[in-house]
């Protein structure tokens, strides 16, 4: 696979009658997805100039692209660039305190179940086995500007780099002064200031089970939302399903009994990071880590059995009207 960001800037003028406050929505396409940002007519320079900086990132940390940073460091090369060795140091960190769970060096992996080039393929055990050796934030080599890997390592930013691109464009929105402003960087929210009328975004969080459903929608203001769930990227072969989280411990996709896990913080790298990473560790360990990890979040958790597992702060802002299925609802606190 090898799309390109191809400078595709549609903007859909939702309602174009007239009506100042009415929402206005850009689609582009980056980071290999289909990427929609929501704000009023005012504000669509600002969010032109957060597309441009999603674009910049896509050049920086594409593993498709031959040309980005994160391909020439898996080239073997040394990459000088403050921004790529800072989220790296991120990653290494991020890998660290979910206990390996999520790992940017995995990328070998993902590669080889061919979630890379879109070649599906089920690997052997000999050659997951084999690629294993090169998986570990260890193999990262970072002096604050400058990055090298470990012989035969690789990276992925795949789990990480949409939520740091929704940081960046809170970062244009802060700066420009945008009043309000929804972007949907895929599975990536970032919910800004209040819609024009003052009232909240409201974030629905789809049904893994059916594609057309909502097991409930939430209510943000200034906060990152972000999912993660094998429904996402999977194909079947020999009647078995492998979906594009891969659990680093055993190079296979993560069967944890989660279907999907959304994360809801201030940052989105965080919660991007966070929502692959509880996914891997399933739901006892997903609540264990909430409740000890040194920064706040909140998470949705939706489990293969078909419960939605919510944390205190999470259920606060929740509301079942979307949801069309009857769920059994869970809360969780802190202890
Ligand atoms: P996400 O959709 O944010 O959960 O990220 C999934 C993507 O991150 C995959 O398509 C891979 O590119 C990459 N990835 C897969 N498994 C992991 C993992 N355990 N840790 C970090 N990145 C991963
Ligand atoms: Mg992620």
């Amino acid at each position: 696979m090898k799309r390109t960001l191809a400078a595709l800037f549609l903007t859909l003028l939702l309602c174009s009658c007239g009506a100042p406050r009415e929402p206005e929505s850009v689609q582009f396409f980056a980071m290999d997805t289909l990427m929609t940002i929501t704000c009023t007519e005012e504000d669509l320079d600002a969010v032109h100039h957060a597309m441009r900086e999603i674009a910049r990132l896509d050049a920086l940390l594409s593993r498709t692209r031959e040309e980005s940073a994160v391909s020439a460091l898996n080239r073997g090369e040394t990459v000088e660039d403050a921004e790529l060795a800072a989220l790296l140091t991120r990653a290494a960190k991020l890998c660290k305190a979910t206990g390996g769970a999520f790992d940017v060096t995995v990328a070998p992996v993902v590669s080889a179940w061919g979630f890379t080039a879109d070649e599906y393929r089920v690997p052997t055990q000999e050659e997951i086995t084999a690629l294993l050796t090169h998986v570990g934030a260890g193999g990262i080599g970072s002096d604050g500007e400058v990055t090298t890997l470990a012989e035969g390592v690789s990276v992925d930013l795949g789990g990480i780099g949409k939520g740091y691109a929704s940081d960046c464009a809170a970062r244009v929105f802060k700066e420009e002064n945008v009043s309000g402003a929804l972007a949907a960087l895929g599975g990536n929210i970032y919910a800004h200031g209040t819609k024009s009328d003052g009232s909240p975004w409201r974030v629905a969080v789809r049904d893994p089970f059916d594609g057309s459903a909502y097991v409930g929608a939430l209510s943000l203001t200034d906060a990152f939302a972000v999912t993660s769930g094998g429904y996402e990227r999977y194909f079947e072969s020999g009647g078995k399903t492998y979906h594009h989280i891969i659990d680093p411990s055993t190079g296979y996709p993560a069967e944890s009994g989660l279907a999907s896990v959304t994360v809801v913080c201030g940052e989105g790298l965080l919660a991007d990071a966070l929502s692959t990473a509880l996914y891997v560790m399933g739901e006892a360990k997903a609540i264990e880590f909430y409740r000890t990890f040194e920064e706040p979040f909140d998470m949705i958790l939706v489990t293969q059995d078909g419960r939605v597992v919510l944390t205190e702060g999470a259920a606060a802002l929740w509301d079942t009207s979307v949801a069309e299925h009857s769920y059994q609802y869970e809360t969780i606190n802190k202890l």
